[in-house]
């Protein structure tokens, strides 16, 4: 596999860009906040849904279906997208670190939905600590074969006393110590 350029981090500009170019009308698009691709699971769409704080709602009691027609055309899109793409689609209610609810977070799979709402789903309560854990191993799954951050050979997955990590292959002949913990 060849060495590209990590992808970056998180960028708001393009959209600034297009809403500068766009000049006050309304937009057609619909913007995903995070897409990737997962050697075997395909595509994985993810909408992060941010609840403030409120005291009749929090991030493990709010869902779609309560606020459906103000954002449904959003929702309906993504659907379609991930349709089109085979893709799975998670929606993830959460609230700001260092808020009430912060530790609170649920991951909605959507699948199916129709013009009224969703139809069929699978949902997980997390704390942002098992949250944390899914999308980062999910991340690393997407990554597929993990260069090495000391000396750039592929990694393997490895079992540690408390967690698995991915470990330089190399760590047997060369003592490479390089490690990612999931
Ligand atoms: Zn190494």
């Amino acid at each position: 596999m060849s060495h590209s350029k990590p992808l970056g981090h998180d960028d708001v500009s393009g959209f600034e860009f297009a809403r500068e170019m766009l000049d006050g009308n309304p937009t057609a698009a619909v913007n995903i906040e995070r897409i990737q691709h997962h050697p075997d699971k395909g595509f994985i769409i993810f909408e992060y849904l941010k609840c403030e704080q409120r005291d009749d709602v929090n991030p493990h009691t709010s869902h779609p279906s309560k606020y459906w027609d103000k954002n449904k055309s959003k929702f309906l899109s993504l659907w379609r997208i991930a349709r089109a793409l085979n893709a799975t689609l998670y929606l993830v209610n959460y609230a700001d670190a260092g808020t009430r609810d912060s530790d609170m977070i649920l991951v909605i799979e959507v699948l199916d939905m129709d013009e009224n709402g969703i139809t069929r789903e699978s949902v997980t309560q997390h704390t942002r600590g098992s949250f944390q854990q899914f999308f980062r191993a999910l991340n690393t799954e997407c990554l597929g074969e993990i260069p090495c951050p000391l000396c750039g050979s592929p990694m393997v997955k490895r079992k540690g006393p408390k967690k698995e990590f991915y470990g330089c292959k190399q760590f047997p002949t060369t003592g490479c110590t390089g490690k990612i913990f999931i």
